[in-house]
């Protein structure tokens, strides 16, 4: 499989310097989107990827830079590189408490469109979304499993967030999305030989007050045959004279990770 990262930026980046972090993922039967923030389409378009040779969208959890695909839905529907609006369907996919709600949110923007006969009526998010719920999912020739993350996790609250494990039958990558500093999973992953990478949000700005990222130096204190599985995400840009000590790297807009 192959990941390209259409940005590896946090949510409040400039869109200069970095996109959201979300990835193009290359299996043996199609392209999957992961995550699809409101910078997707013009990563994509970057990439000279067209939004119709996406064959599904993945969700990790419902933030801005992750969650909002409302553009990439249109550009299906109504842009086609083979010219008459194209009508694609666009699968969401992940667990109901992500994808439920999604859809829910989707409505005032896009139920009420103009169909294929040019007629505008109700019934665009049946018409233009399809639901794949699940916390294990196949598609394009991966097996996609969702795991729990701490992400906004409080006393009395506990948002809706997910790490995937993303494999093609060869090789497993795990992608954590966005999660405050959980040793437990990481270690446990990296000790799995079929893991080849782990992709981690990670935080260089001084440590933010809350319950919402992970920060470089809470990654610094994973042992080094874990760290050496690490590839960082999530950090728009890496602070200039940081080493990355002992990690796999940290990802760039439009870099490309292939297993
Ligand atoms: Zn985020
Ligand atoms: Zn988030």
């Amino acid at each position: 499989m192959q990941v390209t990262f259409l940005g590896s930026g946090g949510a409040l980046c400039d869109h200069r310097v970095n996109y959201q972090n979300n990835a193009l993922i290359e299996g043996p039967g199609g392209l999957l989107l992961l995550d699809c923030g409101t910078t997707a389409a013009q990563s994509l378009r970057e990439l000279g990827v067209h939004a119709c040779a996406v064959d599904a969208v993945a969700l990790t959890h419902l933030h801005g830079d992750h969650a909002s695909p409302e553009q990439l839905i249109w550009e299906r529907t109504y842009s086609s590189p083979a010219g008459p609006p194209a009508f694609a369907r666009t699968p969401l996919l992940g667990p109901a408490d992500l994808i439920q709600p999604l859809r829910a949110s989707l409505a005032p923007f896009i139920d009420i469109f103009s169909d294929e006969r040019g007629e505008a009526r109700e019934g665009g998010v049946d018409a233009l979304t399809e639901a794949v719920i699940g916390a294990e999912l196949e598609r394009c020739g991966l097996r996609l499993r969702w795991f729990r993350v701490p992400h906004v996790r409080g006393v009395a609250v506990d948002k809706a967030a997910y790490g995937v494990e993303i494999s093609d039958g060869r090789s497993t990558i795990v992608w954590s999305g966005d999660t405050t500093f959980s040793p437990g999973w990481v270690c446990a992953q990296a000790a799995r030989p079929e893991v080849v990478q782990i992709f981690h949000e990670c935080m260089f700005h001084p440590p933010f007050f809350g319950t919402v990222h992970t920060h470089y130096s809470e990654l610094q204190t994973l042992p080094a045959d874990v760290r050496e599985k690490v590839v960082l995400m999530h950090h728009t840009a890496v602070p200039a004279g940081e080493e990355l000590r002992g990690f796999a790297g940290a990802a760039q807009r439009h870099q490309s990770f292939r297993f």
